[in-house]
C-alpha cells in the first residue's frame, strides 16, 4: 500500500497541515482541490486536505484494525485510494466533492518523514543489539519482521529518549524543569501509572503547567480535549511545531538526572531530530542509550510494566529471534561444530512427534558444549535398516548439512547407535496444514507471514541451487504461531549451476498434485518447479490445511492442468494473493517467476496488511 501511495501525484508524504494548505493555496484553492498527506498522528494513516469556499478542511484516513480505511465515522475502503474515488462520487459528510487532485509541483518527491528517515538505521541497530544478530541472519530478520520491528520500536522508543523521565512524581517533576536552564517551553514527560497514562510538564514564564495525557480505549494518547497519536514520540513532535491548546510549543527536553540525556545538549526538534542531531557514527551509542539489550531468547517482556493492552500486545508477540532455532546452534564458535552427534549427549523422550517413511521422530535434548538443546530425532525403523533406506536417510543429511537458514530446519547431526538417527531443530507445533486444521481462527495476517516466510526459505534454497522437490503445507514445520520452517529434504537434490534442474530416472512415489507439468512430462526438477508446488503450498494455507484437487486422481488432475484449468482460490483468499498463486502455475518453466520474484511480492503484501 505505501509504495501505491507514494506513487500518486497528489501525495505529499510527511507535511505539516499548514503545508498542505500553502499548496493548496498555490494551486488555486478551487472548491475540490485535494491532496493527501501522511498522518502524522496515526501510524499507517493518511489526512486528506480539501479547499471549499476559500477554506481549508482537513480529514484524517484512519487505517483500522481489519485493515481497512476510513475516515472517522465514515465507510471503510480498502486502501486510501477507494476513500478517495468514492468521495469524488459521494461528499458524505465531507464539506464537497473531491474534484481535483493537487499535484506535487515538478520534480518535487513525497517527503519523507524525520523519523522515517532515521527509523532505518534505529531498526537495523535494534536488532543487532537485541539479538546479537550479524550478516545474512540480521538481514533475514529485518525482512521477515519488519512490521512488528516498526512497531516495538515506535511504542517504545520514547522510554529511554531525554525528555522521558518514567514513574516520578508530579512533586519530583518540578525542580527538575527548574534545574538549569529555564528556556520557556522546556519539558519532560512522565509516567502517571501503570495504565498507560502520562503527564506532559512544560515550564511557562517560571512555572511550571502539568497537562494529563490519557490513553483512550483503542490505545491512542492525547491531552484532554487534544489531537490522538499512536505513540508519545508524535505527540512530542507535535507539540513541538505547533502549541495546539498548549500555553506554548515544547522547546528543549529537561534533561534526565541519570545521564542518559547526552542528546539534549544539541537542542530540540522533536524526538527524532534530538536523535538524528548525532553522526551515523554514534549509532551504536543511541542505541545503547535506548536501552536495546540483549534478550535471552524468551519471549520478550521487557515492557511488562506498561499494561496498557494496546502496547503489550505489540511486545508480547515472540519473534522468531526470540526462539532457540532462529541462528544454527554453530553460529555459536564455542560450539564444535560437527556433524555427528555423540549418543551419550542424546537423551531420547517417550512420545512421537509424528512419523514418516523412514520411521519415527521424537523429541529428544542434547547436550552440547555451552548449552543443552531440545531436539526432534528422526529414527530409521530397524526392520528397516536395510541398505537402500539407510542410503537414502543419509542423502536427506548430506542435503541438509548444507543449508543454513532461520526458514529451513537445520539438521545438528547424525547419530549412529542402536538405530541410525537423524538430530534436528525441533519444530514444535507440527505441520502447517494440521496447525491451521485446527486453527481456523489464524488471521489471514498471520497465515501471510508464514507463507512468506515459506518463501524466504525457498529463495534461499533457489540462491544455493537446491530444489526441494517435496514442497508442500504438510513439510512445512511451525516453531510457534508465528515462524515457519522448511522441512523434509529426503527428495532434495543440489543442481549443477548450469542447467540447473534435475532429471529424474524415471516416475517416482511422487506428490502429483504438488508437481509442475514438466517434472510429470519431462521428469525435470528446478527451483521454478518448486515455485509451482509453493503455489499449491499457498493454496493449502489459504484454506486452512485443506486438501488441494479434493476427491481428485492424480491423471485427473494432469489432464485438468494441460487444459489451461487451475483450482479455484479458497474461499477469502486476498485477491492479490490468489494472483500470485495463478502466477506461480505458469505452464511454461521459462515464463514463471523464480522465488528472487516470487518473495518479494509476497513480502511487499505482507507489508501492506500488517503494517
Ligand atoms: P518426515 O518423516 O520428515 O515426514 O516427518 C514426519 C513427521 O514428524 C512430520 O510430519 C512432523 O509431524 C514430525 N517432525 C519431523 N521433523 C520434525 C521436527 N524437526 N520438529 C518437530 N516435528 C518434526
Amino acid at each position: 500500500m505505501a509504495d501505491a501511495v507514494r506513487a500518486l501525484p497528489f501525495f505529499y508524504g510527511n507535511i505539516t497541515r499548514e503545508e498542505a494548505e500553502d499548496y493548496l493555496r498555490q494551486a488555486g484553492k478551487a472548491s475540490g482541490l485535494y491532496l493527501l498527506r501522511q498522518s502524522r498522528n496515526y501510524l499507517g494513516g493518511f489526512a486528506l486536505s480539501l479547499s471549499s469556499s476559500g477554506r481549508y478542511y482537513h480529514y484524517t484516513i484512519e487505517r483500522q484494525q481489519d485493515e481497512t480505511y476510513a475516515i472517522a465515522g465514515g465507510k471503510s475502503h480498502r486502501s486510501p485510494m477507494d476513500v478517495i474515488d468514492y468521495h469524488s462520487q459521494e461528499p458524505d459528510g465531507l464539506v464537497c466533492l473531491l474534484k481535483k487532485p493537487c499535484n506535487r509541483p515538478k520534480n518535487m518527491q513525497p517527503k519523507v518523514g524525520a523519523y522515517e528517515d532515521f527509523k532505518e538505521k534505529l531498526i537495523r541497530e535494534y536488532v543487532m543489539q537485541t539479538w546479537k544478530l550479524q550478516g545474512p541472519a540480521l538481514e533475514q530478520a529485518i525482512i521477515s519482521q519488519r512490521p512488528q520491528l516498526e512497531k516495538r520500536i515506535a511504542t517504545t522508543a520514547h522510554e529511554r529518549m531525554p525528555w522521558f523521565h518514567g514513574g516520578i512524581t508530579r512533586e519530583d517533576s518540578e525542580p527538575r524543569l527548574q534545574n538549569g536552564s529555564r528556556t520557556n517551553g522546556k519539558f519532560l514527560i512522565r509516567q502517571r501509572d501503570q495504565s498507560g497514562s502520562y503527564a506532559l510538564c512544560l515550564l511557562h514564564e517560571g512555572q511550571v503547567m502539568h497537562y494529563r495525557i490519557d490513553r483512550d480505549r483503542s490505545g491512542k494518547l492525547s491531552i484532554p480535549d487534544g489531537k490522538k497519536f499512536d505513540t508519545l514520540w508524535q505527540l512530542v513532535e507535535h507539540y513541538s511545531y505547533k502549541p495546539d491548546g498548549l500555553l506554548r510549543v515544547l522547546t528543549e527536553p529537561c534533561p534526565r538526572p541519570d545521564g542518559a540525556m547526552g542528546l539534549a545538549g544539541h537542542g530540540h526538534h522533536g524526538l527524532v531530530a534530538s536523535i538524528q542531531t548525532a553522526a551515523d557514527g554514534l549509532l551504536p551509542k543511541i542505541a545503547a542509550m535506548l536501552g536495546f539489550e540483549k534478550n535471552p531468547k524468551t519471549p520478550p517482556n521487557d515492557h511488562s510494566e506498561n499494561l496498557n493492552p494496546y502496547e503489550t500486545g505489540v511486545s508480547k508477540e515472540a519473534m522468531p529471534m526470540d526462539t532457540e532455532v532462529y541462528e544454527s546452534p554453530y553460529a555459536d564458535p564455542d560450539e564444535l561444530r560437527s556433524s555427528t552427534v555423540d549418543r551419550n549427549h542424546l537423551l531420547l523422550e517417550d512420545g512421537e512427534l509424528g512419523s514418516g517413511n523412514f520411521g519415527t521422530v521424537i523429541k529428544g535434548t542434547y547436550k552440547m558444549r555451552k548449552t543443552e538443546k531440545t531436539v526432534a530425532v528422526k529414527i530409521l525403523k530397524n526392520d528397516d535398516n536395510n541398505q537402500s533406506v539407510r542410503d537414502e536417510m543419509l542423502r536427506e543429511a548430506n542435503v541438509m548439512q548444507q543449508l543454513d537458514n532461520p526458514y529451513i530446519v537445520r539438521m545438528i547431526g547424525i547419530c549412529e547407535a542402536e538405530n541410525l538417527m537423524l538430530v534436528m531443530e525441533l519444530a514444535e507445533l507440527g505441520p502447517l496444514n494440521k496447525f491451521l486444521q485446527k486453527n481456523k481462527q489464524t488471521s489471514i495476517k498471520n497465515i501471510t507471514e508464514l507463507v512468506h516466510q515459506v518463501s524466504m526459505g525457498m529463495k534461499y534454497l533457489e540462491e544455493h541451487n537446491f530444489v526441494h522437490r517435496d514442497l508442500a503445507a504438510r513439510n512445512v514445520l511451525l516453531v510457534t504461531q508465528h515462524y515457519a520452517k522448511i522441512s523434509d529434504f529426503g527428495l532434495s537434490k543440489a543442481v549443477a549451476e548450469e542447467h540447473n534442474y534435475y532429471k529424474a530416472k524415471g516416475h517416482g512415489k511422487w506428490p502429483v498434485k504438488w508437481y509442475a507439468p514438466e517434472c510429470i512430462n519431462y521428469f525435470k526438477f528446478s527451483c521454478k518447479s518448486d515455485v509451482w508446488s509453493f503455489g499449491v503450498l499457498m493454496w493449502e494455507a489459504y484454506s486452512y490445511g485443506q486438501k488441494p484437487y479434493k476427491g481428485m486422481k492424480g491423471n485427473d488432475v494432469m489432464q485438468m492442468i494441460e487444459s489451461g484449468q487451475r483450482m479455484d482460490p479458497p474461499a477469502n483468499c486476498p485477491p492479490e494473493m490468489a494472483e500470485l498463486m495463478r502466477t506461480c502455475w505458469t505452464y511454461k518453466v521459462d515464463e514463471r517467476p523464480g522465488f528472487s520474484v516470487v518473495e518479494p511480492r509476497l513480502r511487499e503484501y505482507y507489508y501492506d496488511i500488517a503494517q
